[in-house]
């Protein structure tokens, strides 16, 4: 299993599994056309993830929003973001869980890896 599979299977089990968008077991039921930038900028994400490493959100965040919301369709040329600002998009309501869950699992790698 790459790397990446494993993050994602740990995404979908602690992130997507309580996510209001989610049926409660994991699955996406995001619909309506939409599409969570949690899914389409999974590879970004992680390295926003890897490019940071403190124990406050902040440089985590502006990671993100260099490296994802700055190319995301949804963002407006003045770093506003109407998704963002009404709690709507996933990946910005979760990410401080998220950068958990990566963290977490790449240091089990690690110590799997020996
Ligand atoms: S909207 Fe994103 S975080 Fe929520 S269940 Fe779907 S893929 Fe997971
Ligand atoms: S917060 Fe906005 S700009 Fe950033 S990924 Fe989400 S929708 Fe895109």
């Amino acid at each position: 299993m790459t790397t990446e599979v494993e993050y994602w299977e740990a995404i979908e089990k602690r992130i997507c599994a309580k996510c209001v968008d989610g049926d409660g077991l994991g699955e996406c039921r995001i619909g309506d056309g939409r599409e969570c930038a949690l899914r389409t900028s999974f590879p970004q994400i992680i390295e926003a993830i890897n490019a940071a490493f403190s124990s406050s959100i902040e440089p985590y965040e502006e990671q993100l929003r260099e490296k994802v919301c700055r190319v995301c369709t949804h963002q407006s040329g003045d770093g506003s973001c109407r998704l963002r600002d009404d709690v709507a998009c996933a990946l910005d309501r979760y990410f401080p869980m998220i950068v958990e869950v990566i963290e977490e699992t790449q240091l089990k790698h690690r110590l799997h890896m020996g």
